[in-house]
C-alpha cells in the first residue's frame, strides 16, 4: 500500500485529522480539489463573520451619536471588504497549506477505483485505511429557475453590493447574511416557510429573533413557500407559493446543504449511503467497509467546524496514537452569527419538557449600551432546568457577545452543573452574562407532569 491512511478533503475534518496521524508516526496521504481548510476558512465560518463585522461597525457608528459622538457614516465600499477578506484568507489557506507539510498533499481530486485504491487526479493511490472528509455543498431548492439566484458560496465574490436582495430560508445562513446585507445597507427581504426563523432553536429564541431582525429593518415573509424565479434583465423575480410576487437584484438560496458526495465512486468501494448522499457512520465514525472512515459534514450529523476538528482528533488517536476515543456529540454549544447573535447549549424548552417537568427562567432586558444608544435592541436569556436534578440541561442566549458568553457557560453545562451551582457563582458586574448567575424568580413551569396536571 502507498499509504496507511489516505483522507479525501483537505477542511477542517481532513486537514486536522491527517496531521494528528501524521504527528503520530504514520504515512498519510491527502487530496484538497479547491480550498485548503475547507468549506469553514474560505467560504463559510470565517469570511462570513468579517462581513458580520463589517456591519457592526456601521451600526456603532450610529450608536455613537446617543454618546455624544458626531461620526458621519459614509457610503460602505463592498470591493475593499471583498479584498481585504480575500488578503487574509489567503494567507490562512496558507497557514492550512503549511500545516499539512508532515504530510503528502495533492491538490487533486479523489475517485474511488476499489475500496482500498483511489484515483488522486489520474494517478492510482493505494491504502491501507482511508478516510472520506468532503464536507457539504450549499442546494437550491426544487423550484423553476433556481440556477438564476445565488447560494452561500458566491455570496463572498459578488463583485457589486445589491441595493435590494431576497433571503430564502431561515437557517444559520440566511439569518446570517440578512444581518450581513442589511447592516450594509442593502434592502433585505427574508422569505421563510416557517412561521419564526431558525427551526429547531429555543421559542423564546426564535421570537426575539424575528422581533430583532424586523427591528433592524429586515422585512419578514413568514409562512412562505416558493414557486419560481425569473430574470428580468439583471432583476431577479421571485413568485411565492401563493403567486405574490417580489422583485430584487439578487435573490439567495439558503435553503440547506447536502452532503458532497457525488462522484466519488463510492458504490466501486461498497460504502453505504443514505438517500441525502450522506455517508451513514457507526459511533466509532466506521462506514459500512471497516477500513474506510467518514467525518464532518459529508457524514451530516451536527455539521460544525469544532464537531468536524474533534472527529478528525479522535480518530486520529483511536487508529494511529493509541488512545481510542469518541467525540461525544451531546451538549455541543453553538452560535449563530445573526444581528444581534443567538448562541445556545443543551436542551431547548420543547425538547427538554419532554423528558419531564422544566423550571424555566427568562430575562429579557435592554442591554446598558442600547439604552444610550437608543437602538432599542433587547437581548434574551434563558435557563432550563430539569426539575428532579435540578441540572441546567439548556443555556440560551440572543443578544451581543453571546457566542463568547455561551462558550463559557457550556463547560458548566458538560460538567453537569445545576441551578444551585450557576447561584452561587458570583457575577461580574455590569455585564450582561451576569444574568446567568442571577436569575432567581422562575418564569414559568414546562413539562409532562404540568400537562398531565
Ligand atoms: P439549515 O438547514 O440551517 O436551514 C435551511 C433553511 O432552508 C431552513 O430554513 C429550511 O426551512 C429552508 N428550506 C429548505 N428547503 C427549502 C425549500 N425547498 N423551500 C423553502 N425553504 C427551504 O441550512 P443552512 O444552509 O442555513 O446551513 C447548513 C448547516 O451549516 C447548518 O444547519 C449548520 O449546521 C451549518 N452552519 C453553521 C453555522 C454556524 O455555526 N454559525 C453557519 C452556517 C452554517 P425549514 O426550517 O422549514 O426546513
Amino acid at each position: 500500500m502507498d499509504f496507511d491512511l489516505f483522507i479525501i478533503g483537505g477542511g477542517s475534518a481532513g486537514v486536522r485529522c491527517g496531521r494528528i496521524v501524521a504527528s503520530h508516526g504514520a504515512k498519510v496521504g491527502v487530496a484538497e480539489e479547491r480550498f485548503w481548510g475547507g468549506t469553514c476558512v474560505n467560504i463559510g465560518c470565517v469570511p462570513k463573520k468579517m462581513l458580520v463585522q463589517a456591519g457592526e461597525y456601521g451600526a456603532w457608528a450610529e450608536d455613537g451619536a446617543g454618546f455624544g459622538w458626531t461620526i458621519q457614516k459614509g457610503p460602505h465600499d463592498w470591493n475593499k471588504l471583498i479584498a481585504a477578506k480575500d488578503r487574509e484568507i489567503t494567507r490562512l489557506e496558507g497557514i492550512y497549506r503549511r500545516l499539512m507539510a508532515t504530510t503528502t498533499t495533492f491538490d487533486a481530486r479523489a475517485t474511488f477505483i476499489d475500496a482500498h485504491t483511489l484515483d488522486v487526479g489520474g494517478q492510482k493511490i493505494t491504502a491501507e485505511k482511508i478516510v472520506i472528509a468532503t464536507g457539504g455543498t450549499p442546494e437550491r431548492p426544487p423550484i423553476p429557475g433556481a440556477e438564476l439566484g445565488i447560494v452561500s458560496d458566491d455570496a463572498f465574490y459578488l463583485p457589486t453590493m445589491p441595493k435590494k436582495v431576497i433571503i430564502c430560508g431561515s437557517g444559520f445562513i440566511a439569518v446570517e447574511f440578512a444581518g450581513i446585507f442589511n447592516a450594509l445597507g442593502a434592502e433585505t427581504h427574508l422569505v421563510y416557510r416557517q412561521p419564526l426563523p431558525l427551526r429547531g432553536f429555543d421559542q423564546d429564541m426564535r421570537e426575539g429573533l424575528a422581533e430583532a431582525l424586523a427591528g433592524n429593518g429586515v422585512i419578514l415573509h413568514p409562512s412562505a413557500t416558493l414557486g419560481k424565479l425569473a430574470a428580468n434583465g439583471d432583476q431577479r423575480t421571485l413568485t411565492f407559493g401563493d403567486g405574490q410576487t417580489l422583485t430584487a437584484d439578487l435573490v439567495f438560496f439558503a435553503t440547506g446543504r447536502v452532503p458532497n458526495t457525488k462522484g466519488l465512486g463510492l458504490e466501486n468501494a461498497g460504502v453505504a449511503t443514505k438517500p441525502n448522499g450522506a455517508v451513514v457512520v457507526s459511533p466509532k465514525l466506521q462506514t459500512s467497509r471497516p477500513h474506510i472512515y467518514a467525518l464532518g459534514d459529508v457524514t451530516d450529523q451536527i455539521n460544525l467546524t469544532p464537531v468536524a476538528l474533534g472527529q478528525g482528533h479522535a480518530l486520529a488517536d483511536t487508529l494511529f496514537g493509541n488512545n481510542p476515543r469518541e467525540l461525544s456529540m451531546k451538549n455541543i454549544p453553538s452560535a449563530v452569527f445573526s444581528t444581534p447573535p443567538v448562541s445556545t447549549v443543551g436542551l431547548t424548552e420543547e425538547e427538554a419538557a419532554a423528558n419531564g417537568p422544566v423550571d424555566v427562567y427568562v430575562s429579557k432586558f435592554t442591554p446598558m449600551r442600547h439604552t444610550l444608544s437608543g437602538r432599542g435592541r433587547k437581548s434574551t436569556m434563558k435557563l432550563v432546568v430539569d426539575q428532579a436534578s435540578q441540572k441546567v440541561v439548556g443555556v440560551h442566549m440572543l443578544g451581543e457577545d453571546a457566542p463568547e458568553i455561551i462558550q463559557g457557560i457550556a463547560i458548566a453545562v458538560v460538567m453537569g452543573a445545576t441551578k444551585q451551582d450557576f447561584d452561587r457563582c458570583v457575577g461580574i458586574h455590569p455585564t450582561s452574562a451576569e444574568e446567568f448567575v442571577t436569575m432567581r424568580s422562575r418564569t414559568r413551569v414546562a413539562g409532562i407532569a404540568q400537562a398531565a396536571e
